[in-house]
This record gives C-alpha cells, structure tokens and sequence, in this order.
C-alpha cells in the first residue's frame, strides 16, 4: 500500500506520515530534490522554510528508498506493492494521474484552519531561526500555493480519497484520532461486495424523479447484478418531479396519503424488472432505505433471501417483522463515510 498525502502548508502532512512511520510500521519514499514548482515572487525564506520536515530518524537509512523522479518512486512501489509505503512528494497533476491507476494508492488530503495552520508556521519560523513574515503575507503566499492556476494544490486535494481536517491542537490528539482512524484499512482502496452493491443502490436512487423521497434498489445474485431500480411514476406518465404525482407533489408529512400515491418504490421496479423467473435462493436485496411494508411483502413473496438496507426508515420494526417470520434475513450496512473527516478528540472520529 502507498499513502501519499496532500495539502496547504503547515495543514500536518508530515505529521500524520511521521504517525504512520512510528506507529503504523510505514516506510518514508521521497524524492532526491524537492524541486517545488516555483510561485512568482515567492520569497527566498519562505522556499527554505517549504523544505522537508522530516528528521532523520524518520527517513529511511536505505538509499533505495531516495528517488531521483516521481515515476522511479511509482515503479518502485508497484514492485513492492506488499509493502507500507508513504510520501509527502506529489505536486503534479500529472503525477497524481499514474498514481490514481494503481489499486494500491490511496491519496489523503489535509487541510487545517488557517488560523491553526499560522500558529503552526510561525513555531516552524522559531525553530529554523527565521523571522516569520507577517500573517498577510501568509494568506497571500497560502492561496497562491492552494489556487494558483498552474501549480495549486487543490487539483491534488479535490481528488483525494481520503480529506482529512486537522484540527487537533496537539501531537496526542492527532495520534489518538488516527489511531481510531485507521488509515492503512486495505478496504480504502477497494470497496467489499456490501459496499459496492450500496453504492450501486445509492447510485441508482440519484436518478429517482420522485418528489418525497430518492431511494435506489439493486438485487443480486452469486455477486451478479440482476436488476436495479428507483422510485418515480410509472413509464408513459408525467415525471413525480414535473407534477407527475399530486400526492408526493401536495408536500405532505410521510406516510400521508400512501394509497393515492402513484410512484413506485425503487425496490418494486427492481423486483418488476429482473421478473419471477430470475429470483431465486440466494437473491439479496440492497436498497439505501429500509423497504416499507407494503415493499417487505413483495420482497417475501418473490423468494427474495436476504435485505441489506443503510438507511432506517420509520416503519423498521414492522417490515423487520415481516421479513423474519417469512424467512428473509434483514441486515443494516452503512458504507464507511467519504469526505471530510475531524481529526480531533479520539471519540469523534467514528464514523
Ligand atoms: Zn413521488
Ligand atoms: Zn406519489
Ligand atoms: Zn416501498
């Protein structure tokens, strides 16, 4: 596995791969010159002060893990892709590309307020024995690194995997909510049938038309998709979003009106699509929301075995129910949050 970590000055890249080297047995890759692509008029201070923080208990003794370009370091990790790799040296979009194509990368980002993130800036000046320009200048010479057309940073951090927000005030707090965090979880880099088959569901419901409420549907069989589905009006009829259906369109609370609705369920249309014939033993159902009641008694009565669902709906306790006693196993699966995530507090960083 490679980790490779991205981010604004002083948001806590080398402090989160110094936590995995320590702690989590990865080894440092970097590259022999840490040619940064120049930002116009960037003082000469502020490029020593962009220079490596690791020391040297942190870098590898080994030369082999010293590389002269960015696709020696890939070629290198590829080969040894069993190993616990980390770095701190992409900037290139291009770079980041032919990283992206391997399923061993996993690209974290990390960003702090900036606030947190001048604090930080200045205690690195102190230490380098430098005068730390004033906080203006900061901002100015921050954004040019995060946005500037050519060389910005947010190319690289809007296509991380993994965004972490580092709050943390203090070493401690970091290492305790990494630790809860497990970064190196293999399952980052390549979703397991449950969440693959959720994010097919949770793809699904985003082309609903339906007024109240998106759901999406997929049934599957030996880890084959045999249909999918989403909730909206029947085919031929207006769209539920275009006014197609006056109840989801009166804005009513849930569960109001249910007999005058004229949408489907996504899990109906999943189950009129793949047909009798197809469903057989072994059939699971995964749909973001928990199948209503009047879903549940399809659901039983086609021979569907089991239900996974993310999303409680308020009906659970009946349609659970149901489906226990005709036989079909309900499970809930919420696939790990993507996106932004706090690193403070080790309690808070459970997702
Ligand atoms: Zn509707
Ligand atoms: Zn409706
Ligand atoms: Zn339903």
């Amino acid at each position: 596995m490679l980790i490779g970590l991205c981010g604004g000055i002083c948001s806590g890249k080398h402090a989160i791969a110094e936590y995995l080297i320590q702690h989590q047995g990865f080894q440092l890759l970097e590259l022999k010159s840490r040619k940064f692509p120049r930002i116009a008029d960037e003082p000469e201070d502020d490029r020593r002060l962009q220079a490596s923080e690791f020391t040297d208990k942190e870098r590898s003794q080994s030369p082999q893990l010293l590389f002269e370009s960015a696709e020696s370091l890939l070629d290198f990790a590829t080969k040894s892709w069993q190993g616990l790799w980390v770095t701190t040296d992409i900037w290139e979009s291009v770079t980041l590309d032919r990283f992206l194509q391997r399923p061993f990368f996993l690209l974290v980002s990390v960003d702090a307020p900036v606030s947190l993130r001048w604090q930080r800036f200045e205690e690195r000046c102190r230490r380098r024995q430098l005068e730390a320009p004033p906080l203006e200048k900061f901002v100015l010479w921050n954004d040019r690194h995060l946005y500037d057309k050519n060389i910005g940073r947010v190319y690289l951090t809007d296509r991380a995997q993994v965004r972490l927000f580092n709050s943390s005030s203090s070493l401690e707090e970091l290492h305790s909510a990494l630790a809860g965090l497990n970064l190196a979880d293999e399952e980052r880099l390549r979703p397991n049938w449950d969440q693959y088959f959720m994010q097919l569901a949770s793809l699904a419901a985003q082309r609903s038309n339906c007024m109240k409420r998106r759901v999406g549907c997929v049934l599957v069989r030996e880890r084959r998709v045999i249909s999918t589905g989403y909730n909206g009006t029947p085919r031929h009829l207006r769209n539920c979003n275009e006014a197609g259906c006056p109840r989801c369109n009166r804005g009513e609370g849930g569960g109001v009106g249910l007999s005058t609705c004229l949408c489907l369920h996504a899990e109906e249309n999943a189950l009129l699509e793949a047909g009798r014939e197809r469903i057989r033993e072994g059939t699971i159902l995964y749909c973001d929301t928990c199948p209503c009641l009047t879903c549940t008694v399809k659901i039983a009565q086609v021979g569907i075995s089991e239900v996974v669902y993310s999303q409680g709906y308020n009906m659970d306790q009946d349609s659970a129910a149901i489906l226990e006693s005709a036989g079909v196993r309900l499970r809930q699966f919420s696939p790990p949050r993507n996106g932004l995530i706090y690193l403070e507090g080790s309690a808070n960083n459970k997702q």
